[in-house]
């Protein structure tokens, strides 16, 4: 009800009949958004844990996550989390000499980043997922009907031999695919990775 007009111009509103000021009540606030960046700020769990935001497709797995062992998913949690208890995260901030060294291969850190890309104890493991990724993408690609070549053997002007993984052909466009499984180290690794392969393959 508007008082102004049931009053008339020059009557005044009495106390009673002001209407009450409307509260602006705060915005609550996003805890999701804060909580990511407070872990974006710790300095061992939080390392490059920035490449994960809003990304759906590396995230897809803890959304839907039917395909892993309900023993496994504490583990890839973990491994998502930066909290594995790898021995160097094990010996972090410890004042004692905490053994730092790789249980398998002697290395002087056993991290998960050398362990997905150089422990020599988990080669055979390191061959099965690639060949089991090459697989993944083969399936795919006949499901949308391209031609599939396998490690095909091409060489450049030079006579010098390449061995992408894999080639999709379709029409006219050709696809040299050739798989890396990269830690991200820092917040370009991925990225990296990428232009490092194009530019093997660019010509
Ligand atoms: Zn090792």
């Amino acid at each position: 009800m508007d008082i102004s007009k049931e009053l008339g111009e020059n009557e005044q509103a009495s106390e009673w009949e002001i209407p009450t000021p409307k509260n602006i009540f705060p915005r609550p606030c996003d805890w999701r958004k804060q909580e990511f960046i407070n872990w974006t700020k710790l300095l061992s769990q939080g390392h490059v844990i920035s490449n994960f935001e809003k990304d759906k497709i590396s995230n897809n797995w803890i959304e839907h996550y039917r395909g892993i062992p309900h023993r496994k998913i504490i583990m890839a949690l973990q491994l998502r989390a930066n909290v594995y208890p790898t021995r160097e995260f094990l010996a972090t901030g410890r004042k004692d000499n905490q053994l730092k060294s790789c249980q398998h291969c002697g290395a002087d850190t056993e991290n998960c980043s050398r362990i997905i890309s150089y422990c020599p104890a988990v080669q055979d493991a390191r061959i099965k997922r690639h060949n089991y990724l090459c697989e993944l993408l083969v399936k795919e690609a006949k499901k949308k009907e391209w031609v599939i070549f396998q490690e095909p053997l091409l060489r450049d002007d030079n006579n010098e031999l390449y061995k992408s993984d894999l080639v999709f052909v379709k029409g006219d466009q050709a696809l040299v695919v050739d798989i890396t499984v990269r830690y991200e180290s820092k917040s370009t690794s991925l990225a990296d990775a990428a232009t490092e392969k194009i530019k093997k393959y660019q010509h």
